[in-house]
């Protein structure tokens, strides 16, 4: 190992354990959720010239005008779709992106399928989840607004781009109990929701405020 990947690799440890520590204070309870962030190379999921800044509690830009999430909200959001269940079978995600949160999800999910609308971060995502062994995600360049109703039913969904209302399709393809978890609204004044689906109609539940880039209809 040469010295430059050892000196990454201590920062790192040193880095993503001051990270771990901060989620905590902010509220992040699941243990096996902070284990799962402690133990993924997010450095792996930015640039090279970003790599330093990998376990800082911020999103970073991965190109073409999008961002790898913040840690807290990634962790926020894994939270509130695993609850009390910890096992998923059948999970759907929409926005790729650079694949850390798609990741962190397989660790949690029998099977992951994500869908991204920029065909060169899907590509380069794919890549990332075969050098990291990560062999129970499916990943589809397309418009997530319409889901993959193929795999449907979901017993849970996770989007990681903001539409202005909860596309219908995303809620069709949800199973009984499962929880779609989803930034809805403009830009500045976004809501985090928790949607349910119960035996007869859904159940919806405000988390947080937050800012995510805005889905888009169509694929790039
Ligand atoms: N989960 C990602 C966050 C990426 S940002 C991560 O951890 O890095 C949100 C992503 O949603 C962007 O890559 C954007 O291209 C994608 N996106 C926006 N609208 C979309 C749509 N309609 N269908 C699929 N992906 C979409």
């Amino acid at each position: 190992m040469n010295i430059k990947h050892q000196g990454i690799g201590m920062t790192s440890q040193r880095a993503r354990n001051r990270l771990v520590e901060q989620l905590r204070t902010m509220g992040i309870v699941s243990e096996p959720i902070l284990e799962a962030i402690k133990s993924t190379p997010r450095h792996l999921f930015v640039d090279e010239a970003l790599s330093s800044r990998a376990y800082d509690n911020t999103a970073l830009p991965i190109g073409y005008n999008q961002t790898i999430s913040q840690p807290y909200i990634v962790a926020r959001m894994t939270e509130a779709l695993i609850e009390n269940n910890s096992a998923l079978q059948n999970v759907l995600e929409i926005g790729t992106g650079c694949g850390y949160q798609t990741l962190i999800l397989s660790r949690f999910a029998k099977q992951v399928s994500t869908i991204e609308r920029i065909d060169a971060l899907l590509a380069k995502a794919r890549e990332r989840f075969y050098a990291l062994k990560c062999r129970n995600v499916r990943a589809r360049n397309g418009d997530g607004n319409l889901g993959w109703p193929e795999h449907a039913p979901f017993d849970a969904i996770l989007v990681t781009a903001a539409p202005l209302g909860v596309p219908k399709q995303l809620m069709e393809q949800l199973s009984v109990n499962g929880r779609l978890v989803i930034p809805v609204g403009k830009s500045g004044e976004q809501s985090l929701l928790l949607i349910t689906r119960t035996e007869n109609g859904y159940t919806e539940k405000r988390l947080d405020s937050v800012s995510f880039v805005p889905m888009i209809e169509g694929i790039g």
